[in-house]
């Protein structure tokens, strides 16, 4: 069975943005990971489980008055994988302990209110991990590439999220956030795919098509996010999304280190054991 140590160095470390050239991402790596496909798949199905026990912990002390939370933010190309994420390394602890935002077009009420009033209502609550199907940051990628407010706007957004940011893990949120990328090759079969599968008609969008043609613009928005919104205390990720078993597998580690980080306990019990055990033998 594949171990931990199958990795040669930690994930957090592998994928940390700092440095990172976007255009020169390999979107096929397997940072940091020496096994191959079948060792990474055996080695998910392990670590899924120590990633529920650990938001149980968190779950729990939520329950107990806790207000800390974990917030995974997604990011990524069309077709990067953000669903599979939800679903594979979400999808294996319990959903009462998972805050879920997608964030698509804004609705007409949310255009008329500050970009992240929808935001803030969606963070996660206390004990609970929020993970967010695209964010914010939406504010500062495909706004900023198709002109949708001005620059000196998008512009002033980059230290604005950061002082959101700051705010939120000062009030007891660990921050994690993901930009998932694939190949433009890989983004045609994946497409190509929801076209030839009536399974997968439902993910097509057509609009999806027109914005391969922006990816060098798309390229230096994700820049200019990572240069400028990677931060100590909110860091980015880069995953390489070729491989799906790879990023989901890296997720799942990232999040076990979030979680670890925070030191949880089992919340000690509010009520007297002793007696409790008593009451109980006799019932
Ligand atoms: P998905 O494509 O992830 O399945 P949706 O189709 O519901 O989800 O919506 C995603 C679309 O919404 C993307 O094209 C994305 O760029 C767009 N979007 C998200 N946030 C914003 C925003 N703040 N302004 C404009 N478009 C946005």
């Amino acid at each position: 069975m594949a171990k931990a140590t199958s990795w040669s160095k930690p994930v957090t470390k592998a994928l940390r943005a700092e440095g990172v050239r976007v255009r020169d991402i390999d979107t096929a790596a397997t940072p940091g990971f020496k096994g191959d496909k079948k060792a990474g798949e055996a080695l998910l199905a392990d670590r899924a489980e120590v990633l529920s026990d650990l938001q149980e912990k968190l779950y729990a002390n939520g329950r107990s008055g806790d207000t800390r939370s974990v917030l995974l933010v997604l990011q990524g190309m069309d077709t990067a994988g953000k669903g599979g994420i939800v679903r594979h390394v979400i999808g294996s602890v319990d959903p009462q302990g998972v805050d879920h935002a997608a964030f698509g077009v804004p609705t007409a009420e949310e255009r008329k209110h500050h970009y992240l009033w929808r935001i803030r209502k969606k963070l996660p609550r206390g004990g609970q991990i929020g993970v967010f199907d695209r964010s914010h940051y939406e504010d500062v990628l495909v706004v900023r590439v198709h002109d949708l407010v001005a620059p000196d706007v998008w512009g002033k957004r980059y230290d604005e999220i950061n002082k959101f940011e700051r705010k939120l893990v000062d009030d007891g949120t660990t921050i994690l956030k993901v930009a998932m990328f694939v190949s433009l090759d890989e983004q045609k079969k994946r497409l190509q795919q929801r076209l030839d599968r009536p399974d997968k008609y439902w993910k097509f969008n057509p609009g999806d098509i027109d914005e391969r043609a922006f990816w060098p613009q798309y390229q230096e928005a994700y820049q200019a996010v990572l240069d400028r919104t990677d931060t100590e205390y909110a860091p980015w990720y880069v995953l390489p999304c070729d491989h799906k078993w790879y990023a989901r597998l890296a997720v799942t580690e990232l999040l076990i280190d979030a979680l670890q980080s925070i030191k949880l306990d089992w919340p000690p019990a509010d009520f007297d054991i002793d007696e409790q055990k008593k009451r109980l033998a006799k019932a």
